[in-house]
């Protein structure tokens, strides 16, 4: 059975195991368990030592152990709800089995009387009367419980007994794989082979072994695998070729000189990085990664004329038809005006439609801003040099890749996203493509002062908010996020917005996430020209949106949110040159965790800075939108606890990069770590 160097064992589905049946496939396809190699990665939570048989009389209160006992005596509840009770008991004592919630035809099975059985479970007291409550295993062939058992957490409809049998068969074939790794980097995880390292994963002894060798070794391999494939990519994007552009100075003039303000030290820097791109003969795929308001769309705009002076055309595709309208609106001020741009909206009427995607095909319109519309099949550009995609932070590696396919070889591809990550991450999330960072933000930017409040001192709050509108400030309020259910989300924005028109008649707008798109954006556009003060919302604004005249946020529940988010959520005041605020709001006294928590928001307006920060309270899985970023979930490497897994892998990264080092020999790694399609035109 033992193939050397053969993975197809662990990429095979389960149906070459013995003792695994159609039900047993079912139940762990639910869980997402299609191989042999998903089942290892599933480990072992705790163990639980069931050797042990105690007599009734030598049993221990509040744990788990096994005792042989002969039932006696059902008692069954006449009214629901209450437990099943079943007298037992041994030569030394007695011990009561209750059941909550289980039927009585159940409990007469399980516990027949007058017939011995091993049973297996906590052990309690109750007014002098041994107990256990819904043990954890009743049978009476004793040789299936009393062993060490490993624990998984998925063995609803499975026996833990069973569960363990199945591991153990497939650590006993495991097929042995050349090494992977070069010597120097094996030396440090003490040679451990990934053979050795799998068995020891799922030795019971070994659970949450994380400083171990083995483990190190398996985390490692983990995170290289992302990495490379990243990397792959990233190097077969930058193979192909393409016409480049040639534009002069003017372009960037053009605009910058109708700005009334300079241009920061990192946009210069970014647009350097981009026109290098533009003018080189290897398409671009770049993002450009800045906190809000870090002033991107400056940047894109610049770069997007530079595209047009060469003759190409510019697609920009933003999240939501507001923001396409705001950048269309700000590229119609800074573009000159024999450039012809459109903005193709869902609310354009149809004749409008045509004439645009006709101009569009006859090279007529040099740019064109709107949402994923933009990208539809009967929308055929004359010569795409250029798309520019705002806000997709969203996006996983996989989409990014099919994006930058669109539009063909020739089309350079620019990606923006305003949610800063730890800098250990940036390699798996984004290491695809090359990054340029804005770092620093436009100086005429005041700070943002931020407060917390509980909600009792809702009074002092309203005060501050009738001050700001009476200077003509407006006001976002955002209520509390209820994961749990997006019904009660939006009642709580309801009341919010019937409690505010009271005090504020007609000056107050809500927004919640059962209005529609259209309804939706109109309500946007009457805050925008000022015909509300109050804006009541749940998180739905999304980021980007430019509300010059927005000055305070006022934040409720502040607590559901993570620090990043909290910091997007700031960052939609404070655009224009009015000192703004930013109010957080908590049901009550804070901790001292969320005293931390708020304090580093109080003291930095730098998104990286908190990200970092963020990822170390609460784990990288939480940040914003990093869930459904696509970006690879790892097992059991920790971004926090393996920054200096990270750091290597990065090195070997460049290494292979610089050297040129063919990547054939980590074939087995990729085929296992990332059966994506895309491997498959790599190794
Ligand atoms: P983001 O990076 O979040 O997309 P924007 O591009 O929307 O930020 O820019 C936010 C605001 O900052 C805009 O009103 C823009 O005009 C302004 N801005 C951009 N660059 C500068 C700069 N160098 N100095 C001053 N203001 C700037
Ligand atoms: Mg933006």
């Amino acid at each position: 059975m033992k193939n050397k160097n053969n993975y197809d064992y662990l990429l095979s589905d389960l149906t070459k195991l013995n003792g695994v049946g159609k039900k047993t496939m079912e139940i762990l396809k639910k869980k997402k368990v299609n191989t042999i190699f998903d089942l290892l990665w599933r480990l072992p939570k705790s163990y639980t030592d069931r050797t042990l048989v105690s007599k009734i009389c030598d049993l221990l209160v509040d744990k788990i152990q096994t005792i042989r006992i002969v039932p006696l005596k059902y008692q069954f509840p006449r009214v629901r709800n209450l437990p099943s009770r079943v007298n037992c008991e041994d030569e030394s004592g007695k011990i009561d089995c209750i059941f909550f919630h289980s039927y009585e035809g159940y409990v007469r099975k399980i516990l027949p009387l007058n017939q011995e059985v091993t049973i297996s479970g906590k052990i309690t007291s109750y007014k002098g009367r041994y107990q256990i409550t819904n043990p954890t295993y009743v049978s009476q062939d004793s040789s299936l419980i009393e062993t060490v058992h490993n624990k998984y957490s998925l063995t609803e409809g499975i026996t833990e007994k069973n569960y363990n049998k199945i591991i153990n068969q497939i650590l006993k074939n495991l097929p042995i794989l050349n090494e992977w790794h070069d010597k120097e980097i094996l030396n440090k995880f003490e040679n451990e082979s990934w053979n050795a390292a799998i068995v020891k994963l799922h030795d019971p002894t070994n659970i949450e072994n994380y400083k171990a060798s083995f483990y190190k070794r398996l985390a490692y391999d983990e995170i290289l695998a992302s990495f490379l494939v990243n990397s792959e990519i990233r190097k077969k994007i930058k193979k192909i070729k393409k016409t480049s552009k040639k534009f002069t100075e003017s372009s960037h003039n053009e605009i910058v000189n109708k700005l009334n303000f300079k241009l920061t030290k990192d946009q210069n820097k970014s647009l350097i990085d981009i026109n290098n791109d533009l003018n080189s003969n290897s398409k671009m795929f770049r993002l450009l990664q800045g906190d809000v308001g870090s002033g991107k769309t400056i940047v894109a705009l610049i770069s997007a004329l530079s595209v047009v002076r060469s003759n190409f055309q510019v697609a920009l595709m933003a999240p939501t038809e507001i923001l396409a309208r705001q950048h269309y609106t700000l590229a119609k001020k800074l573009f000159p005006e024999n450039i012809s741009i459109e903005l193709l909206s869902s609310k354009s009427d149809n004749i409008d439609k045509k004439r645009i995607i006709n101009d569009l095909k006859t090279n007529k319109v040099k740019m064109v801003f709107g949402t994923h519309a933009i990208f539809q099949k009967k929308i055929i550009f004359a010569n795409l040099g250029y798309i520019i995609i705002d806000e997709q932070h969203k996006f996983g590696v996989r989409q990014r890749k099919l994006l930058s396919d669109k539009g063909g070889d020739n089309c350079d591809v620019l990606l923006m996203s305003a949610t800063p990550i730890p800098r250990t991450l940036t390699m798996s999330v984004y290491g695809d493509m090359d990054i340029s960072i804005i770092r620093e933000k436009p100086n005429n930017r005041k700070e943002i002062k931020t407060y917390s409040k509980l909600e009792s001192k809702i009074d002092d709050v309203i005060k501050f908010v009738k001050k700001e509108i009476d200077e003509e400030s407006q006001v976002f309020w955002v209520c509390p996020l209820i994961e749990e259910s997006k019904k009660l989300d939006h009642q709580s924005a309801v009341k919010k917005y019937e409690f505010l028109n009271k005090i504020f008649p007609n000056k107050v707008a809500l927004l919640h996430g059962k209005i529609e798109n259209e309804e939706k954006e109109k309500i946007l556009n009457k805050f925008l020209n000022k015909e509300y003060s109050i804006l009541v919302s749940t998180t739905i604004i999304e980021v980007g949106i430019d509300f010059p005249n927005a000055n305070v946020i006022i934040i409720e529940n502040a607590n559901k949110f993570g620090l990043s988010q909290l910091h997007q959520l700031r960052g939609r005041v404070g655009r224009g040159d009015k000192q703004a605020s930013c109010i957080l709001m908590f049901k009550s006294n804070l901790s001292v965790n969320a005293k931390k928590r708020i304090n580093i928001l109080k003291n930095s307006n730098d998104g990286f800075e908190i990200s970092e920060e963020d990822m170390k309270l609460r784990g990288f899985g939480d940040l914003l939108g990093f869930k459904q970023s696509g970006a690879k979930n790892f097992k059991l490497a920790d971004p926090i606890q393996n920054e200096d897994l990270f750091i290597l892998a990065e090195k070997q990264i460049r290494k292979i990069e610089l050297e040129n080092i063919s990547i054939k020999k980590y074939k087995s790694l990729l085929k296992l770590y990332d059966q994506a399609d895309i491997i498959n035109d790599i190794v």
